[in-house]
Parts: structure tokens; sequence; C-alpha cells
């Protein structure tokens, strides 16, 4: 067998498909979800049942959503499918997690994402950041860095925008690529995202907040006064109080913010 056949499996590369394969990391990441029996549980790309078979045994309801069709046949014919466990062969990138609420209760989701499509897949799930209550993600290291980057470093980018306005968000466990099967060619980590209430977000339009930060950091060595040329004039930033002269990561979020209402008020 060669290290892509894992449990029977050859791994789709397609998929993003790295199976996790070490009992103290699946253990730490669980101990990190804290499953609980009256928890409404959703894990994205379940895979071979590495995270779904421990939290199967600590809670009574887990939502999964698995994208590979054979690996969803696997699961729905594994001894531990019973009635706690409903699965969803799809893409969670187009998956409705609103649907799985009822009476108000909020998910728990979790998920070793497929690192391919991890930043679409997020950005999709910050749409629901009002209907959960806690994220915890296994995801590429440097994209968790990018996430809790702060402004004036290389790292802070659209993404540490886009999370840190939805989420509060932390580092939790750092994982090496030999814990999985076929081992990553890059380090991994898993983050803890816990979203904000509404009122602690004050954009009045994500979608603009999305477009001023796709602006400002596409050209990120340049000034915002010619990054952001398309949306505003310098007198106009003067105007919102930001300094053409500085470049998109040294802006903080409440400043990007600023921006995204300022536009909202005055261009809509
Ligand atoms: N959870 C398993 C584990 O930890 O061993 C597998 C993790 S593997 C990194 C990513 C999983 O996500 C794979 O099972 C893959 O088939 C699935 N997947 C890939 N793209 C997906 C998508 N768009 N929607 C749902 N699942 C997806």
């Amino acid at each position: 067998m060669t290290d892509k056949v894992h449990l029977g499996h050859r791994a789709r590369k397609r998929f993003g498909q790295n199976f996790l394969n070490d009992d103290m990391i699946i253990d730490k990441i669980v101990t990190a979800i804290d499953p609980k029996p009256a928890d409404n549980l959703v894990e994205i790309g379940p895979g071979l049942g590495a995270i779904t078979e421990p939290v199967v045994d600590l809670s009574e309801k887990l939502t999964v959503v698995e994208l590979d069709k054979d690996l969803a046949e696997r699961l729905i014919k594994h001894p531990f499918m019973g009635p706690k466990l409903t699965v969803h062969q799809g893409d969670a990138m187009k998956f409705d997690f609103a649907s799985l609420i009822k009476d108000g209760e909020k998910l728990k989701i979790f998920g070793n994402l497929p690192y391919n499509v991890s930043t679409p897949l997020l950005f999709h799930l910050f749409e629901f950041a009002d209907h959960v209550e806690h994220m915890h993600f296994m995801l590429q290291k440097e994209v968790v860095k990018r996430m809790v980057a702060n402004p004036d470093s290389k790292a802070f980018g659209r993404l540490s925008v886009m999370t840190q306005y939805y989420c509060n968000a932390m580092p939790v466990i750092e994982v090496p690529p030999e814990c999985f099967k076929p081992a990553p060619k890059v380090d991994s980590a898993v983050i803890r995202l816990i979203p904000k209430k509404p009122e602690q977000r004050s954009a009045k339009s994500t979608k603009i907040l999305n477009t001023v930060c796709l602006e400002a950091f596409n050209q990120r060595r340049k000034t915002l006064r010619n990054s952001l040329s398309n949306l505003l004039t310098s007198e106009e930033m003067a105007e919102i109080g930001i300094d053409a002269t500085k470049r998109a990561e040294n802006l903080s979020l409440s400043q990007f913010i600023d921006i995204a209402n300022w536009i909202y008020d005055n261009k809509q």
C-alpha cells in the first residue's frame, strides 16, 4: 500500500484529502470542541471519520457534510452510523447551515478543512456567524497566522480583517505534517473562532467591507490614495479620517469599517 492509501481509501488530492492519523492530536481536537449531548454539532469534511467517531461517542446530534461520494457512502455504512449522525453528501461551500437550526439553538461547527478551498469556505461560513456558538478548524498554519494577524504586519490582509470582523479568533493546537496520511507539505494548526455578537459588528454592509478589503489589498504595496482610487478620492479619505499616504496593511479593522460605512452612507 502506498502512503496515499489510508484505511482502504485512496486519498484524492482534488478534495484536499489528508487524513488525521494521530490519536493524541485527535484527542486534543475533541477536547477543544468539547462536545456535549445537547449540542447541535456539524462537521465539515468528515473523511474517514477520525474526528467524527469520538465526537459521535460524546454527543447526541452530529450532521456531517462530505463532498466525496465514496466517503459519504462509507460513513453511512459505518458501524457508528446511527440515529445520532446525519450525512449530507455535497459541497460545504453551498450548504445552508441555517437549515440545521431549530428553536434558535446555535451550531458548533468543526472540521479538518480541505486546504485547497479553505478561504472561500471560511467566507461562506462567516455568513452564518449569527447561528454559530463556536467553530474549530484545522487549517494550514500560514492561513491561521493570516486570520489572527495584526495591522502593520505582512500577514495582515483581507482574511485577517474579515475573520476579526466576524469572530474572536485564537490558534489552539499546532499540528506537524506527520500527523496526517498522506502528510501535507505544510504545517497545520487548529483555530478556535467565536462569532462576535451582531451589536459588536458595526459594518452597514459586509459586501462593501469585503469590496474595500479586496481593493485595498489587491495592490497592497501601493498607498491607499492609489489602491482605493476606484472607491474614494483623497479628499473623501481625509473626510473619513484616513491618511491616504498609508498602505492597506496600516489600517485597523475599525478604519476598514469606517471606510465601508462612509461609502454605504454617501455612495449607495
Ligand atoms: N476529517 C477527516 C480527517 O481529519 O481525517 C478528513 C479531512 S480532509 C483534510 C478534508 C475532507 O473534506 C475530505 O474528506 C474531503 O473529501 C472533504 N471535502 C473536500 N472539499 C469539500 C467540500 N467542498 N465540502 C465538503 N467536504 C469537502
